[in-house]
């Protein structure tokens, strides 16, 4: 028996949940259910976080939280409870199955069976973002190498559990040299531990719209946050219906169970929503806390209910479905279905072993960091760069020269194209001059030194070297 966290939500979220967890308590799931309230009530009684306290040591001493869609209240500054929730248990991991149900559900692609594998708590949704001059606002994308190793490895592991043949990378690292091009070099890495599975990486831009296309060329994609935020979503779409897909979020801990779709609060308390999503991410959580036997039982059931044509108002189709019904009739089709199996999708069958099992991350030694250089940002609303480098040079110091100034990432000094457009955020960066190196102690004399000519200083960003080799961008066009 395993206790687990169960959150109703709001809009259709308490029919889905009924459904659903009638379905699996009839197919003999070993679960004891203790229920929280999130969402809407909690966020209009005046808890921007929309869940109590109280809530929290629930999820946590349990451990797996199944959760119906909620409402986020507009404006308010009410906070997304996914996205907190993902954060504070540590949810690296989100795990969406996109499959085509094709002839039964009316798909341009026939032949689907992706499982996006997505990063789930860093990149540009670490949500740190500044405006820095009148005219430039910056968001900081942070990828670390356990985030990284973490998530790579989940989807090779994933791959083996499930005998899925190839894991797809997708990054834009021809661009992102150091944040993409870590995910990408972890992604590289890892691969070799796994020489049974195919992999290969493809570029974001090109790989998106070949699964757009071709969905069948891929089989498990790991991605970054937001690329998977996006792509997951195209994803479930293109296999037939977003009502259709579930979603797990695993941590080292915790683990969050959900449908894809939102709270429909138009179709609320009609008995018209499709259970299916939820059902989806429940029979993921089943197989998560070692019931797959029921896991997979529940799946071949809900397969033969679609293939019977049995649907709901969102994907019924005259001519493909047979039976329009609601969605406590949808659960009932399902009950009596467990113990058969679709003829014509094919049947699951899940290993006994399905919970993954993820060595702990293990830092490395540290590498040799040198320090560089310094990029000083400055704030100038003038438009010549011939002006502020002369203005800017006042500020070096005996051993910090400046070596070029970029607008946006151009290099627009020396030697810039007049045609170039500038905002008012500049990026001067100090090397060493001949025969020198730079110090922390540079870097104050610089900062200094602006103060007394009045420069406005922004922000600086170190330039180190780790083992030998430069890790920093360099400027475009340089
Ligand atoms: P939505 O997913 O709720 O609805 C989009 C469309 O799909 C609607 O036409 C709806 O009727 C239909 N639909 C969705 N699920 C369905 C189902 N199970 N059966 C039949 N039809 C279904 O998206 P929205 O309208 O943009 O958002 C509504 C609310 O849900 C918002 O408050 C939003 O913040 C919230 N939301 C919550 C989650 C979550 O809790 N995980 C996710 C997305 C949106």
């Amino acid at each position: 028996m395993t206790r687990i966290t169960v959150a109703k939500g709001d809009g259709i979220g308490p029919e889905i949940m009924d459904a659903t967890l009638k379905i699996i308590l009839a197919a003999g799931a070993q679960i004891e259910i203790e229920e929280i309230e999130v969402g809407e009530k909690v966020y209009l009684a005046g808890n921007t976080s929309g869940i109590a306290a109280s809530s929290w040591d629930t999820i946590r001493r349990n451990k797996v939280f199944l959760k119906a869609p909620i409402t986020t209240p507009q404006g308010g500054g009410y906070k997304s409870l996914n996205v907190t929730t993902r954060k504070f248990l540590g949810l690296y991991a989100n795990v969406r199955p996109c499959v085509s149900l094709h002839p039964f559900v009316k798909t341009k692609h026939p032949v689907m069976d992706i499982v996006i594998v997505r990063e789930n708590e860093e990149d540009l949704y670490a949500g740190i973002e500044h405006q820095q001059t009148d005219e430039v606002v910056q968001c900081l994308k942070l990828i670390s190498r356990p985030g990284c190793e973490k998530i790579v490895r989940y989807a090779f592991e994933y791959a083996k559990q499930y005998g899925r043949k190839k894991v797809t990378c997708f990054t834009k690292d021809n661009i992102m040299k150091q944040t993409d091009g870590l995910f990408h070099q972890v992604f590289d890495e890892i691969a070799k531990e796994y020489p049974t599975i195919e992999n290969e990486h493809w570029i974001i831009d090109i790989g998106a719209a070949k699964m757009a296309d071709t969905p069948e060329a891929f089989d498990v994609i790991v991605m970054p946050n937001l690329y998977g935020d996006v792509l997951s979503d195209v994803a479930a779409q293109i296999a037939g219906s977003v009502g259709l897909a579930g979603s797990a979020n695993i941590g080292e801990e915790c683990a969050m169970f959900e449908a894809i779709h939102g709270s429909a609060p138009r179709r609320a308390g009609q008995n018209l929503a499709n259970p299916s999503g939820l059902l989806q991410g429940a029979i993921m959580m089943l197989t998560h806390i070692g019931q797959t036997e029921i896991a997979e039982k529940v799946q071949n059931a809900w397969l033969k209910t679609m293939e019977d044509g049995i649907h709901t108002y969102d994907i019924f189709k005259e001519g493909i479905s047979t039976q329009k019904v609601g969605t406590q009739e949808f659960a009932e089709a399902v009950i009596a279905n467990l113990d058969k199996k679709p003829s014509t999708l094919k049947a699951v069958s899940y290993d006994k072993e399905t919970a993954l099992n993820l060595p702990k991350y293990t830092r490395k030694p540290a590498a040799k960091k040198e320090l560089v250089g310094v990029d000083v940002f400055v704030h100038w609303p003038g438009e010549d760069p011939n002006f502020l480098a002369d203005k800017v040079r006042n500020i070096a110091t005996s051993a910090a020269k400046l070596t070029m100034i970029t607008n946006r990432g151009i290099k627009v000094w020396p030697e810039g194209f007049k045609e170039t457009f500038c905002t008012d955020h500049w990026r001067c960066r100090f090397k060493p001059s001949e025969g020198s190196i730079i110090t922390p102690l540079d870097i104050v004399e610089l900062l200094n030194n602006a103060i007394e000519f009045d420069i406005d200083v922004i922000k600086t960003e170190n330039l180190y070297a780790f083992n030998g080799t430069a890790a920093f961008s360099l400027g475009q066009g340089q």
